[in-house]
C-alpha cells in the first residue's frame, strides 16, 4: 500500500501561498508516498495547474451531496473534479460542528464524490468528553458505519481518524490510543468490505508535526496523516512527507 500525506489548508491561502507548492515539488520531486493538498476552493484550480505534472494530487475540503442546483455558496463534487481535484475531504469535525453535518449527510456526500470519480477522505473522531467517558471506540465505530457508504473500496475511500480534541491543539493521543482506534477501524472495514479493505488507507490526524510524525507512522494501521496547520508551509509538510517515506 502507498501511504498518504494529505494536507488540509482549511480557510487559509491566497495567490501567494502557491509558492509553497513550488517549494514542496522542488524538495520532493518523486516522493516515496502519495501526497495530497486540499486548498480552499478558490485556489483549487490554480493549485491543480501549478501541481500538474508533479506527484502532488489536489482535492476539495467539502462538496454538496447533489450534482448541481440551487445551493448558493456550495460546490459539487463534479466541480472539484473539473478544477483538477482527485479527492475530497468529507465529514471533517469542523464541518460536523460548524455546519451540523450528520453521518447520513457525509454518507450522501461520499456517494456524490464517487459518482464524480473522486476519492472520498472520510473523517471520524471523538470529542474530549466522549474520550473521557470511555466512548471513543463506540463513537468512531458509529460514525464509520453511518458515514461510509456501501461500496467503499481501497480506490474510492480513505479514512481519517481525527480526535476532535487533538485538532489544532498540539495535543496528541498516546501511540497506544492511536493504535487501538486504528486497529478497530481496520477490523470494522474488513468485516464490512472484505479483503480489499486491508488496502483502505487509514490516516491519523490531529497536531501531526515533523517532530512527532515518525513515531505516529510507526504505529500499525497508521497509513499516513491528514495534516492541518503543518501542511501550510512546505518545510513542515516536507518533514512529514520525509517521515512517511521512512515508515
Ligand atoms: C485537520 O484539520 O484535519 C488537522 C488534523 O489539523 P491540525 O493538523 O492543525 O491539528
Amino acid at each position: 500500500m502507498r501511504k498518504l500525506a494529505a494536507g488540509n489548508w482549511k480557510m487559509n491561502g491566497v495567490e501567494n501561498s502557491l509558492a509553497e507548492i513550488d517549494a514542496l515539488i522542488a524538495a520532493h520531486p518523486a516522493p516515496g508516498c502519495d501526497v495530497l493538498i486540499c486548498p480552499p476552493a478558490t485556489l483549487l484550480s490554480r493549485l491543480s495547474d501549478r501541481a500538474s505534472g508533479s506527484a502532488i494530487a489536489t482535492g476539495g475540503q467539502d462538496c454538496h451531496q447533489n450534482a448541481s442546483g440551487a445551493h448558493t455558496g456550495d460546490i459539487s463534487a463534479g466541480m472539484i473534479a473539473d478544477a483538477g481535484g482527485s479527492h475530497v475531504i468529507l465529514g471533517h469535525s469542523e464541518r460536523r460542528a460548524d455546519h451540523g453535518e450528520s453521518d447520513a449527510l457525509v454518507n450522501a456526500k461520499s456517494l456524490a464524490a464517487w459518482t464524480a470519480g473522486l476519492t472520498a477522505v472520510i473523517c471520524v473522531g471523538e470529542t474530549l468528553a466522549e474520550r473521557e467517558a470511555g466512548q471513543t471506540i463506540a463513537i468512531v465505530g458509529g460514525q464509520l458505519a453511518g458515514s461510509v457508504p456501501d461500496g467503499a473500496t481501497s480506490a474510492n475511500t480513505v479514512i481519517a481518524y481525527e480526535p476532535v480534541w487533538a485538532i489544532g491543539t498540539g495535543k496528541v493521543p498516546t501511540l497506544e490510543e492511536i493504535g487501538a482506534v486504528h486497529d478497530d477501524i481496520r477490523a470494522r472495514l474488513t468485516a464490512r468490505f472484505g479483503e480489499d479493505a486491508n488496502g483502505i488507507r487509514i490516516l491519523y490526524g490531529g497536531s501531526v508535526k515533523p517532530s512527532n510524525a515518525a513515531e505516529i507512522f510507526a504505529v500499525p494501521n497508521v497509513d499516513g496523516a491528514l495534516v492541518g496547520g503543518a501542511s501550510l508551509k512546505a518545510a513542515d509538510f516536507g518533514g512529514i512527507i520525509a517521515a512517511l517515506e521512512q515508515a
